[in-house]
């Protein structure tokens, strides 16, 4: 069986980089990144096999500008406090060269990790950590993953603008969803489905923060479908194409279909979730959401609406839709609703389904069981 690694960056990964100097000098300048000793401690007792290996440019290493024994010192004491954690790293790079000098070894280079790169690591389980978008460089060159420790929205910027989408695995921003995605994956649905009638891609990411890219031809439709990922905290991109010249029915069903599936798709095995979720939202109405993810599908509506339409969506679909995503996510959906504003009504059900499932899928690696008595879900 092959072997994997984490190749994990030092400075602004492990410990905090100095600001301005970009380099630890000193000992009061040893800061540990939240919760990383918390996590490596977790990922070095949950999968043991997984060598930790650190990979580190410390530029002029050696010199008078940076003599050998300050770096020993913070190195030295880095590696015992992590040590006390049950933290003890297979491997350490280090790179003492400075940019100019464009030597191989030098990250994002792989001269230091050649014995990685001979074909007994598999590559599709290895992860580059890193704050720096060459660490996702390195992931690059390795033939593996990175994981860039940033801010979501520039961190995915900054990818997006070095052209390295295939090679970033996560932004995180936080040690915790790291461990969380190395341990138990990530949760995203994709479903492509294509009919006579409609032609549907649907993309969920359960552990996404409410990124939405809507289009189905139906204005109003859209703004549901928004509430969804806005208010579930998934990203979600809904694109249809249907056959608006017959009427809307296969555009708003279709659409429930593939959006179930991908929330199916994505909820994978199930272990460690919350399973169910509820929510009472009001404004002049009062809406209440109940789902069950329980691998059955089930609908009750209580709804009612007078008008025939709310905006370009027929009211009779309401329902349909809700019947459609019960059906293909395999989940019970409970749907109560009363009140005058019809606008209101629909909008405040699509928003407790949004809060029923961001409690539902909600996961806790660390109570990482199935939850049902069955043994099954
Ligand atoms: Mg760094």
């Amino acid at each position: 069986m092959k072997k994997t690694a984490l190749f994990i960056d030092r400075d602004g990964t492990l410990i905090v980089e100095p600001p301005i100097t970009e380099q630890v000098n000193t000992l009061d300048e040893l800061v540990f990144l939240p919760g990383v000793l918390r996590n490596l401690h977790f990922i070095r007792e949950k999968l043991p096999n997984l060598e930790l290996v650190i990979v580190t440019n410390q530029d002029g290493l050696g010199t008078p500008d940076y003599p050998t024994e300050t770096f020993e010192r913070i190195q030295n004491k880095m590696l015992e406090v992590f040590k006390g954690e049950g933290v003890v790293f297979d491997d350490i790079k280090i790179d003492p060269t400075r940019k100019e000098e464009n030597k191989p070894t030098r990250k994002p280079g792989t001269g230091m990790l050649t014995q990685y790169m001979d074909g007994t690591y598999d590559m599709e389980h290895c992860f580059v950590i890193g704050d720096r978008i060459t660490d996702i460089q390195l992931a690059k060159n390795l033939g593996c993953k990175g994981i860039l420790i940033k801010d979501r929205e520039n961190g995915e910027k900054e990818v997006a603008d070095n052209n390295l989408q295939d090679s970033c695995a996560l932004v995180a921003e936080n040690w915790d969803q790291i461990s969380e995605f190395i341990f138990a994956g990530e949760r995203v649905g994709t479903v492509q489905r294509t009919t006579k009638e409609t032609d549907i891609y649907v993309r969920i990411n359960l552990d996404g923060n409410g990124k939405t890219d809507i289009s189905s031809g139906l204005g109003f439709f859209d703004h549901m479908l928004d509430q969804i990922g806005k208010h579930s905290g998934c990203d979600l991109t809904v694109k249809v194409k249907g056959d608006l010249n017959v009427d809307e029915h296969h555009t708003i069903e279709d659409t429930a279909i593939a959006l179930g599936e991908a929330i199916y798709l994505a909820l994978g095995n199930k272990r460690g979730i919350e399973r169910y979720g509820y929510c009472l939202p009001m404004d002049d109405c009062l809406c209440q959401v109940a789902l069950d993810f329980g691998g059955r599908p089930w609908l009750v509506w209580d709804a009612k609406f007078n008008r025939e339409y709310v905006g370009d969506m027929p009211t009779e679909m309401f329902l349909h839709f809700f019947k459609s995503l019960s059906d293909s996510a395999k989940m019970n959906l409970n749907i109560k609703a009363e009140g005058d504003n019809e606008h209101h009504k629909i909008e405040g059900i699509f928003k407790a389904l949004a809060r029923a499932i961001k409690m539902a899928v909600k996961r806790d690696i660390y109570k990482y069981e199935l939850p049902s008595t069955k043994g099954t879900l």
